[in-house]
């Protein structure tokens, strides 16, 4: 019922060719991060974040040794 309608839904970037594989994100945020079978990179489980998950996913962001992610605002007029 209270949804919180001025929050703004961040978008998930994977950067190509920098993961690594180490797995951190993962660890992080499960329901957003996985990893693929064969070379361990990561794979998105979903690229939008709504407001209450930012905080999640942006420390998983943090923890990526290689800065492969990005969150971008993906606010619409
Ligand atoms: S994106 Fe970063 S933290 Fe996630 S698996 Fe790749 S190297 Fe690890």
């Amino acid at each position: 019922m209270s949804e919180n309608s001025n929050a703004t839904t961040e978008q998930i970037s994977i950067i190509p060719g920098r993961c690594i594989g180490a797995g951190n994100c993962v660890e992080v945020a499960d329901s957003y991060f996985d990893q693929n079978d064969d070379d361990a990179t990561v794979v998105l489980l979903r690229d939008d974040v709504p407001a209450e998950d930012q905080d999640t996913v942006r420390r998983a962001i943090n923890v990526c040794p290689v800065a492969a992610l990005a969150l971008t605002n993906s606010a619409r007029a």
